[in-house]
């Protein structure tokens, strides 16, 4: 039976087109106050949530997002947590996926929810998608099942989606559906009425919930491409404080077999580099020796990552970078499920 007693939802507003106006001069889309945000959705009074807000100071297009904007949310919502029953990130759409992804390893045991939304337009806008996903955020951030939270993990949710938050990425710029979580099934859907897909609703595991405010973006990422030079790959792999490089492959994790290209590879494992395998596919995932074009890269350490989104590789690599002791557990751990990021494919 869902209850219906007041839930607190904090509000943390970090910037981006949900909030921002054309500057009169230039003519480009500028952040605003929250002031002036909430000004144009009064409809937020309304609800039966106490809501209280911190803003960033200076609130920011998502594309100036970094690693210490994420230390920064983490310190505010382990400091807030007792406090309030979940929270809602007004978020830049533009790197959400980056963030959502990294929120949720940098929190272990997280028994509330944290939802991030934004919009693709403005919220003075008339036409504007922020007035229900702003809503219905902190709808499901309030929602409580039995006296314990509907949801507990990093999501985010658009154009009434609900989507975990580490199988999310950014698909179009301009549709009000921006965002898929390609292998991972919406967390909810939201029209007449709020569905969830309780199936796949994780529940707290009842253990204390950790905060880790560290990362070592210490990371590259190289797309391979038919053509690509040894110069490219190579300035890559040797670039200088790298320690892990993501591969972006073609299908189901193959690259090119060229020599050079293999021993190039092998030689930066050899001097400890890890070496981590996604696709550049939208869906499906790594299945590395299915075909010779990546038996090779198994054999000499490449590690997989099944069906983890990129956003959520680079992330998942800033984290274990910090946090593990040696290469070889960053790369063991990088194949295995953290925070249900991936899906390990047994295929043969
Ligand atoms: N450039 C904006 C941002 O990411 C786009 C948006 O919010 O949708 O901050």
């Amino acid at each position: 039976m869902r209850n219906k007693k007041p839930s607190s939802v904090l509000i943390i507003y970090t910037g981006g087109t949900i909030g921002m106006v054309k500057d009169a001069v230039s003519g480009a889309l500028e952040p605003v106050t929250f002031e002036r945000l909430q000004a144009n959705i009064p409809e937020i009074d309304r609800l039966d949530i106490r809501l209280d807000i911190q803003t960033f100071n200076p609130t920011f297009d998502s594309s100036n997002l970094h690693p210490s904007h994420w230390v920064t949310l983490i310190e505010i919502i382990e400091r807030e947590y007792k406090n309030y029953d979940g929270f809602v990130i007004l978020h830049g759409s533009d790197t959400m996926a980056y963030t959502a992804s990294a929120l949720s390893f940098m929190i272990d045991n997280l028994s509330k929810p944290i939802i991030l939304t934004g919009s693709q337009l403005p919220i003075g806008v008339l036409r504007t998608d922020a007035r229900e996903n702003f809503i219905t955020a902190l709808e499901i951030a309030a929602m409580k099942v039995n006296n314990k939270p509907m949801i507990s993990e990093v999501c985010i949710y658009f154009e009434y989606h609900l989507l975990k938050g580490n199988r999310t990425t950014k698909f179009s710029a301009s549709n009000f559906n921006a965002f898929v979580s390609p292998n991972y099934p919406p967390l909810a859907e939201s029209g007449v009425q709020i569905t969830f897909n309780e199936a796949i609703i994780r529940s707290h595991n009842g253990k204390k919930t950790k905060f880790y405010k560290s990362l070592d973006n210490s990371v590259a990422l190289l797309k391979v491409f038919p053509g690509m030079s040894p110069n490219y790959v190579n300035s890559i792999l040797s670039a200088e404080g790298i320690k892990a490089v993501i591969l972006e492959t073609f299908g189901s994790g193959n690259a090119t077999t060229e020599e050079w290209f293999i021993n190039a590879l092998k030689a930066a494992i050899n001097r400890g580099l890890i070496i981590c395998n996604v696709t550049q596919c939208q869906t499906g995932a790594v299945l590395q020796g299915k075909y010779k074009t990546s038996t090779q890269l198994n054999k000499i350490g490449v590690a997989t990552g099944y069906d983890i989104t990129t956003e959520a590789a680079l992330v998942k690599l800033m984290h274990l970078l910090a946090h593990e002791k040696t290469t070889e557990e960053v790369r063991r751990k990088f194949s295995v499920p953290l925070r249900e990021e991936m899906t390990v494919v047994d295929w043969d």
